[in-house]
Order: C-alpha cells, then sequence, then structure tokens
C-alpha cells in the first residue's frame, strides 16, 4: 500500500481524506470508473454523475487537472505545473459550459520570439516583417507581395515544411519554424503532419494575438479550482495516486471510461504508440518582471529550451518576484503530444479497432482518442461522448 489521498466530493468542495495503510473500501459499488481528472475525465465523471449515476474517478498524480493543473508555488504565485495553459474557443457551447465551474478573467494572449536576439511578433505578421526586414510594408497587399515573392508554391500540400515554405518562403520558414518544430517534436517538419505547423497561422496585417477566438480567458482562480468545482458532485468519488492497474479489481464498475494513453490500456501489443514529452524548468526570479510577454519563443535550435512562460502575464497575480518555466522537448517522460504524422496514425487506427470492440469502454481525450486536440476541444469531444454514453448506460441498467 502506496499512501494514497482520497477526495471525496461533496457539495461545491473537496474534503481530502488521506489513508497511509490501506485503500479505502469503495462505499458501494460503482456505475462508472473514469481513468484521468483532466479535461475528459472530468467532464465525462460530472455529466454522469448529473444523470444520476455513480462516479468514481482515478488518477495515477496526486492532483486533478490532469495537463492543466496548476498551484500556487512557494513564492504565492500561480504556476501551471505541465506548461502554459491558455484558454480560447470560437465554441459558445463549451465556453457556457465551463462558465458554470468558473468566472474568467479577460486576457488575450501575445507572443514574441526570438531572432538572433531580436524580439519580434509570433505568428508572423506586418509588424515582424516590417522589424526583421526594414520592409517598410505599409498594407496588407504590400504584405502579400512580399510573402508571394519568396513563397515557394508546393503541390501538394502535406507536410508541417510545405505548409510554411508555400506561404512565406524557405528563409522565413528557416527562421521561424524548422529549429523550434526540430526541438519540439524531435523530427524535422517534412517528417510531421501539415496540420502541426498550420496551427499558427501568417498575417497580413498587425493582429499581433496568438488566438483569435472568439472567447478568450484564463479560468478567474485557476484551472484547478475550475476543476475543483466541476468534480464537486455527490456521485463523483476520486482517489489519487492511484493506478488503473492497480484500481480495477478493487473497485467493481459497469462501465470505463478511459482517458490515458490508448497504447497502455492495451499492454503496448502492437508496439509503443509514440507520444511526445516535455521537461520543464519551473524558476521564481528576485525582480519583478522577466519579459514584456506572457511567451517568448526560441526558435533558434541551438538554444535547448522552445519557450519561456512568464505566469504573472496569466493570472493578474501582482509580486515583486516573478515565476517562469521553461520548456525542454523529450523523448522519455509523462505522454503529453500525439505525434500527427502518417505512420502513428496507422498504429492508432489498429488500437482504435480493438478499443471499438470493449463495449464496456468508452475512451475519450488527447491520449486515448491520439489527437492534437486544445483544451476546448477535449471538452467538447467529452461533451459530445457523454451524449451517446448516458441513455446507452440508462437502457443497461434497466434491463
Ligand atoms: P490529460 O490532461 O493528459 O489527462 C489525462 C489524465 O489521465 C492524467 O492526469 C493522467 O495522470 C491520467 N492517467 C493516464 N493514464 C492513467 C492510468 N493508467 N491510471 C490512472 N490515471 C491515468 N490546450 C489549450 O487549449 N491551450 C493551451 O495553451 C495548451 N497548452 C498546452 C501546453 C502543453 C505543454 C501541453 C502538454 C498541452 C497544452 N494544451 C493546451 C493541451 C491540453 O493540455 C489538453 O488538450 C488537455 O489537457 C487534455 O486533457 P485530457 O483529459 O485529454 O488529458
Ligand atoms: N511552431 C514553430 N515556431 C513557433 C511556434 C510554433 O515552429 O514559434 C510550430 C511547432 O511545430 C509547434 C507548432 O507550430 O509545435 C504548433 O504551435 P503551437 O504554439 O500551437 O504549439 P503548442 O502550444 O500546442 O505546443
Amino acid at each position: 500500500g502506496a499512501l494514497i489521498a482520497v477526495e471525496r466530493a461533496t457539495h461545491g468542495a473537496l474534503e481530502a481524506i488521506v489513508s497511509p495503510k490501506r485503500w479505502p473500501a469503495a462505499v458501494a459499488p460503482h456505475d462508472v470508473m473514469v481513468v484521468g481528472a483532466g479535461f475528459a475525465g472530468a467532464v465525462m465523471a460530472r455529466q454522469l454523475a448529473d444523470a444520476g449515476f455513480k462516479v468514481l474517478v482515478v488518477d495515477r498524480r496526486p492532483h486533478i487537472g490532469g495537463n492543466a493543473y496548476d498551484r500556487r508555488n512557494d513564492a504565492g504565485l500561480l504556476i501551471h505545473q505541465y506548461g502554459p495553459h491558455i484558454f480560447h474557443t470560437n465554441s459558445d457551447d463549451v465556453f457556457a459550459y465551463l462558465s458554470r465551474f468558473t468566472q474568467w478573467r479577460p486576457y488575450e494572449h501575445r507572443v514574441l520570439a526570438d531572432v538572433r536576439g531580436q524580439l519580434v511578433p509570433m505568428p508572423i505578421n506586418r509588424t515582424t516583417l516590417n522589424l526583421l526586414y526594414d520592409a517598410g510594408l505599409e498594407t496588407e497587399d504590400d504584405v502579400e507581395a512580399f510573402l508571394a515573392a519568396r513563397a515557394e508554391p508546393v503541390e501538394p500540400i502535406r507536410t508541417s515544411a510545405d505548409v510554411v515554405v508555400s506561404r512565406v518562403g524557405r528563409e522565413l520558414y528557416e527562421t521561424f519554424f524548422r529549429g523550434y518544430t526540430r526541438k519540439q517534436w524531435g523530427l524535422d517538419p517534412s517528417e510531421l503532419d501539415k496540420a502541426v505547423t498550420a496551427r499558427v497561422p501568417t498575417r497580413a496585417d498587425t493582429d499581433d494575438r496568438y488566438f483569435t477566438d472568439q472567447h478568450q480567458a484564463m479560468p478567474a482562480d485557476g484551472y484547478t479550482r475550475m476543476f475543483e468545482a466541476m468534480l464537486g458532485h455527490p456521485g463523483i468519488e476520486i482517489l489519487l495516486g492511484v493506478d488503473y492497474v492497480q484500481a480495477r479489481g478493487a473497485y467493481p464498475h459497469d462501465h470505463l471510461v478511459f482517458t490515458g494513453p490508448i497504447d497502455e490500456y492495451f499492454d503496448h501489443r502492437f508496439g509503443k504508440l509514440p507520444y511526445r514529452s516535455l521537461g520543464f524548468r519551473h524558476e521564481t526570479l528576485e525582480q519583478e518582471w522577466l519579459q514584456s510577454v506572457a511567451v517568448v519563443n526560441y526558435p533558434d535550435e541551438a538554444v535547448p529550451y522552445t519557450r519561456i512562460t512568464e505566469y504573472k502575464h496569466l493570472t493578474g497575480d501582482s509580486a515583486p518576484v516573478t515565476s517562469v518555466t521553461y520548456e525542454y522537448p523529450s523523448a522519455e517522460g509523462d505522454p503529453y503530444y500525439p505525434i500527427p504524422r502518417e505512420e502513428n496514425q496507422a498504429l492508432f487506427k489498429r488500437y482504435e479497432a480493438l478499443a471499438i470492440a470493449e463495449h464496456d469502454v468508452t475512451f475519450v481525450g488527447r491520449l486515448a482518442t491520439y489527437r492534437y486536440y486544445n483544451m476546448d476541444q477535449v471538452v467538447g469531444q467529452a461533451l459530445a461522448t457523454a451524449r451517446r454514453l448516458i441513455p446507452r448506460l440508462h437502457a443497461a441498467k434497466i434491463e
């Protein structure tokens, strides 16, 4: 028996109960066990509990929130343990849903890229080009003409290199994308699906926001508080610091919702599905600010980290010190990113075929469906999945 913290959900708040010796006996068999307390698991648990089912949430980490988990550090500043999470969505439904569990702090994300010591807006926009090339571009037409003269048409556009080179040409591609991507993924952009770099647009205007979504905001009291509200339901119990493999036999359940890596669920029987990981270096500096925006990207391949995040910009905290995180991509460690490329998708499809045959198990979330999803997309996927699952579970109960 490892030390296990059980958090029992009560109305609105979570009460921690620690059982150092042995696992707490479940009060009663659960209708559903949910593996993972991130966005996918929390939304599924909440929807199922609201529909009247008894839910047990199990996560092997000692906290809820999955990769969106945030906490106050020793300096009292709110930091994101697993790297910067900025909420943005075009879905009114997703925004309204999460608004049941949190208030919001309006926040529009801005990013600068460090190009040989010069800080310029990223995504590339008119300002970026004028700063780098002293190009004197005054209109959107000027920018389009400037880019068109550099662009190298690629037909068809397949890879993450093609997308960028065909829009801005090889030089800007190398300056902003090649090194960053090679660090972030351990692959050349030519080896990655086009969807990866297509996440980042190139703009002819001077809009320097990272996202243009309709809703852009941070949970006013942080993500973890929002998850506490989501999971704070009398129908939900939570087991933390427990792996599914340990819990599955000990806690009877009629249905399983699995949000961990799909290849792990099936004991890697077709081989490991690649997930990219990151190392985080969290630091608190004895100065009020480090940088003028929340995130500075380092596209230079010789710099070992990809970006530095300064949290006070995101959270609105004020203090004489400042907390920052450096991200160091790595092949080893917790699974963070599915790696979008054809051969991985083919391997995922083999696991997905096994998943479809598991009638008493539902796979949902970024790791279990192997999709490079943002938070809002995971919430949307979980809401849709719950909508389909709930009638099935009701029908099974009546039988
Ligand atoms: P996760 O959050 O990974 O949750 C899965 C949980 O399952 C984990 O807590 C894990 O411990 C648990 N688990 C897995 N296997 C087991 C097991 N066998 N037993 C017990 N527990 C298990 N999205 C945005 O919208 N905006 C951003 O700015 C943004 N920034 C990001 C930055 C980084 C560095 C990363 C890595 C991701 C970022 N994302 C961002 C994406 C966001 O993190 C995900 O979309 C979201 O957190 C996925 O939720 P999930 O529940 O699917 O998975
Ligand atoms: N990217 C890049 N340079 C940048 C920013 C992004 O090459 O300055 C590429 C890189 O491959 C990255 C992808 O675009 O993984 C998507 O960027 P995004 O900021 O959406 O990544 P995330 O926040 O999900 O890590």
